[in-house]
């Protein structure tokens, strides 16, 4: 019936809100903006760390930008995009969290002029994907690849590399120590490399640098038994029952990581009875030793034999600084991980960052219109990550980014922010180095939640699934629906 009704036809039910349009894109834009707002001041190793305090009063101290927006609680839905990335930056990579929501949110900003002006979201999504894409063969082709065949010299990248990731962090005074541990941890594993085989146990008290590795299992005393006092504190050789069973009081039989550790470090299976102990379903392990580590009797199952398994006993002062650095070691841990799986890598400090950003410039050049200056604007977005570097450790930003340019454009690829003399140098020579595939996949990522954004022009909220407004109403009417149909 085309009658030519002027009625607008109703679709969407009553108190539906929706926005559309270039004024909902710059809305959206906008809350990026302040996302990446909440991590700036965490970048890089004079970064500083966010304390955060939860509804129910527990705080936690990070530095690490997946674990800041996961406690954010972020309800702008445009927003949470970041945090998405964010988080799968994390278990991709591990690290480059707060790189990857940084580099989007600059993204956002420096192509907002182009949607104000009205420029279709399409033609810059097409811009910013080609200029990732020209991004990440760049990153490939400058990598350093090194020799895995030479075992020492991959050892001292491993080191260094979780040196790197360490710069940043709570710990970066102790990081020579750790960094040495957190390889000697993951040099343990087996061609896997299987994360949950390195275990991290906080044990409160004593000094950061009486932590110390376990080639084993390692866990709190859970059981005791009449006159445990009397029996020896170590067996070498032993064999293990795994039993599913209560002996005595204080069993734990539903200690799960401890059941589930032992069975596939040692060997062994689970028995429910005592019955039928025959030798193939004990376990084995070179020592059994219970000490004591701070105030509390710890077991340690050393030399397994089935399996490659490590357990790092961390001590240190204070929860939430013990709680960080359990962070920091996993980052590094993941990083170590990701070097030996593909042994490339890039100048980190910004360096990388410029290099790409000086070779998009330049491929801009070559393109005429609209395209060249969305690149130029791709390129430009880059600096964000040396930028921020400078204003966190206190330099003069317009400074050291003019020295980079000069330099890079002169061939100088692997310069980046020298944080200890505010000044730039080679960070190729001076070791700071990252995996290639965590800049790889942060640049993927940044720009494919950049676009995403972007090709969203229109929220429409349903008020039932609304979770503002007022608590009582919303919720009322929600439950009285299903009754009245
Ligand atoms: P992310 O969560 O992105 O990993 P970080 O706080 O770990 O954030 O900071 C990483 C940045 O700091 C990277 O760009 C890295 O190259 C840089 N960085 C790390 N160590 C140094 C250093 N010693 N000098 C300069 N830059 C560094
Ligand atoms: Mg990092």
């Amino acid at each position: 019936m085309l009658t030519g009704c002027p009625t607008p036809v109703i679709l969407l039910k009553e108190g539906t809100d929706t926005s559309q349009g270039v004024p909902q894109l710059i809305s959206n834009i906008n809350a990026c903006q302040v996302i990446a707002e909440a991590v700036r001041t965490t970048l890089g190793p004079r970064g500083m760390d966010k304390l955060m305090v939860d509804g129910r009063g527990k705080a936690t101290i990070s530095n690490d930008g997946a674990t800041i927006l996961k406690l954010l609680d972020v309800v702008h839905p445009a927003a949470k995009t970041l945090v998405d990335i964010a988080r799968s930056q994390d278990a991709e990579v591990g690290d480059g969290t707060t790189s990857v929501t940084l580099l989007a949110a600059e993204f956002l900003k420096q192509l907002k002029p182009y949607v104000e002006e009205g420029l279709h979201p399409q033609t810059i999504i097409r811009a910013f994907r080609s200029a990732t894409h020209l991004a990440v063969k760049k990153i490939r082709e400058i990598s350093v690849t090194v020799k895995k065949d030479d075992k020492k010299e991959q050892r001292e990248l491993l080191v260094k590399c979780a040196a790197t990731a360490m710069n940043s962090k709570l710990i970066a005074g102790q990081k020579e120590f750790f960094s040495e541990m957190v390889v000697e941890a993951v040099m343990m594993l087996d061609e896997l490399l299987p994360l949950k085989m390195i275990g991290i146990k906080k044990v409160q008290g004593g000094a950061l640098e009486e932590s110390h590795l376990v080639a084993g299992v390692a866990f709190k005393k859970t059981f005791s038994y009449a006159g445990f006092e009397m029996q020896p504190k170590r067996y070498d050789q032993p064999k293990i029952a795994l039993l599913n069973v209560e002996l005595e009081l204080k069993a734990e039989k539903d200690n799960a990581e401890v059941r589930v550790k032992s069975v596939e470090a040692c060997g062994g299976s689970i028995q429910t009875s005592v019955g039928s102990m025959t030798d193939d379903v004990l376990g084995r392990c070179e020592v059994f030793e219970e000490v004591q580590v701070g105030g509390e009797r710890y077991n340690f199952f050393k030399g397994c034999p089935r399996s490659h398994t490590c357990t790092i006993i961390l001590r240190g002062g204070a929860e939430q600084f013990m709680e960080e650095t359990e962070r920091s070691l996993h980052d590094a841990i993941m990083i170590v991980r990701r070097a030996i799986k593909n042994d490339s890598i890039v100048a980190g400090g910004g360096a990388i960052e410029m290099e790409l950003s000086k070779y998009l410039r330049d491929y801009s050049r070559t393109i005429p219109g609209k395209q060249q200056l969305l690149i130029g604007a791709y390129a430009k977005a880059l600096e964000i990550i040396p930028r921020q570097l400078c204003d966190n450790a206190g330099f003069d930003a317009t400074n050291i980014l003019n020295k980079l340019r000069a330099k890079h454009a002169q061939g100088g690829m692997w310069y980046g922010v020298d944080v200890n003399n505010e000044d730039i140098a080679d960070n190729y020579l001076a070791c700071v180095w990252e995996p290639s595939i965590v800049r790889i996949n942060a640049l993927t990522a940044a720009s494919e939640a950049a676009c995403l954004i972007l090709s969203v022009d229109e929220t429409i909220k349903n008020p039932r699934s609304s979770v503002e407004g007022p608590p009582g109403g919303g919720r009322g009417r929600g439950r009285g629906r299903p009754h009245a149909h």
